[in-house]
């Protein structure tokens, strides 16, 4: 990509509404645009972070086994008055009028829909286990949207729903989730630990919010301090493995990790004082487990083997991808703005022109530019006729992993710099080199 050619509209003041860090890059960085309270446009550099982070996320709901659907924004309001939630889930439903006068609703979450596509065609336990995901907006119209995206009022979601025969099966679609939603977040560039969690108006029995330790999260969290350093299941595990996952689940629930809402002082007290945790986090996601909760109501069933039918025991686990990127900025950036972790990085490298118009330093970007890009990566080519000290400012606010410079000196020796964003780092190489260290 051009930046000459791009639409990346930086800002150069810090905008007075930030009141966090990651809110203030990234209106800076120019990833998002407020169209209403709580409602956001995603501008291109944001929606390559965005859509690089639901890659990784859909890649491990599919490893784990979870199949991918989509699924209305706007639902009808039968549906949610089957399940009786329609009067429950009060001011937060964002309720609408059709011509016809039918209530419609924009959906806050998915169980009903999910549960109807399911009832409609799924008659057999032969047919189990089940999970069904999208990734979707959602409006909640929350009393305090703030922090940008962080609490918007339209988000995305990653919604999970698992549908089983018996509780034991059910147990296990849960612990596909959580080893999957561990494997995710660590591929985010992430340590989020799994918390016990109330279970809140989705209702349910068993219950997980998945958070990430920061001094401008909301929620007041109490954990063991080793959770920091705890393994990550890794990429071969075998989610089929229904003693593999429960050890996983056990290890991840074998010390005390819980939020405010669930917190019981006496048992954190047992934690030796040195290994107490007490901060503040991010909850990123969410998991349950609530039975047939929905199942019942609205006559989710399956003949089971003994040929009689049965109420399907479900699940849901959400994750929240545009709450996620302004999760990574707050755990990662600098005075000089954002430090992408390579994973989600809009771009992969950034070659900056120090001076556009030079024959020579024209040729020797349009050079490595057209050899990275070639080679598959991601490359953001500032060919603007901005000045040296601008560009320099814009690729560490961007956060971009590589910098790769060329000004008038190094290149009449046939020599580029190569900057890591993160350490600062810099070396000095040959154009062909610094191509190869990206290539090979
Ligand atoms: P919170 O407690 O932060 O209001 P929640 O418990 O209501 O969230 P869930 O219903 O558990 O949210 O939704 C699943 C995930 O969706 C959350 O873990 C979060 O990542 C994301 N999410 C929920 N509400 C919002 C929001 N208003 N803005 C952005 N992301 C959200
Ligand atoms: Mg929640």
């Amino acid at each position: 990509m051009r930046l000459s050619r791009y639409f990346m509209p930086i800002l150069k003041e810090n905008p007075k509404e930030a009141e966090i860090v990651s809110h203030r890059l990234m209106l800076r960085a120019g990833m998002i645009r407020q169209q209403s309270q709580g409602i956001y446009s995603w501008l291109p550099l944001g929606k390559r972070v965005l859509d690089k982070v639901n890659a990784i996320i859909r890649d491990e709901q599919n490893r784990a086994g979870a199949i991918e659907l989509s699924m209305p924004t706007l639902q009808s309001a039968e549906l949610w008055q089957e399940s009786g939630r329609y009067d429950a889930y009060g001011k937060e439903m964002l309720r609408i009028k059709d011509r016809q006068d039918r209530p419609m609703l924009y959906g806050p979450t998915n169980e009903e829909m999910v549960t109807d596509i399911f009832r409609s065609s799924v008659k057999s336990y032969k047919d189990l286990p089940l999970n069904l995901y999208h990734i979707q907006l959602k409006f909640r119209d929350e009393i305090r949207p703030r922090f940008g995206t962080m609490r918007s009022r339209e988000f995305m979601m990653k919604d999970a729903y698992s549908f089983d025969l018996t509780r034991e099966a059910a147990e296990h679609s849960y612990n596909k989730m959580f080893a999957a939603y561990l494997r995710t977040f660590d591929r985010l560039g992430l340590r989020a630990i799994p918390m016990r969690a109330d279970t809140g108006p989705i209702g349910g029995k068993l219950s997980h919010e998945f958070i990430i330790l920061a001094d401008t999260g909301e929620s007041e969290v109490f954990c063991h301090k080793d959770f920091v350093d705890f393994d990550i299941p890794g990429a071969h595990t075998d989610f089929d493995s229904v003693e593999g996952l429960q050890a996983i689940f056990d290890k991840w629930t074998s010390l005390y990790a819980a939020t405010s809402e669930m917190h019981d002082q006496a048992a954190f007290n047992a934690v030796p004082e040195g290994d107490r945790l007490s901060a503040r986090g991010i909850e990123v996601g969410h998991i349950f487990y609530f039975g047939t909760k929905y199942s019942e109501p609205m006559g989710a069933k399956v003949q089971g083997p003994d040929g009689k039918e049965h109420f399907v025991h479900m699940g849901s686990y959400g994750i929240g991808p545009t709450r996620l990127v302004p999760a990574i900025i707050e755990a990662s950036h600098d005075d000089n703005g954002i430090i992408w972790p390579a994973s989600v990085a809009p771009f992969d490298i950034v070659v900056i022109n120090m001076k556009a118009g030079d024959q020579a330093c024209d040729d020797t970007c349009e050079l490595i530019y057209a050899a990275l890009s070639k080679a598959g990566k991601d490359v953001l080519y500032d060919d603007t006729d901005d000045r040296a000290g601008t560009k320099f400012a814009t690729a560490d606010l961007i956060g971009v992993p590589v910098q790769i410079i060329a000004g008038p000196r190094a290149v009449a020796n046939g020599e580029v710099e190569v900057k890591d964003r993160k350490t600062g780092a810099r070396e000095t190489m040959t154009i062909e080199a610094a191509i190869n260290r990206f290539v090979a």
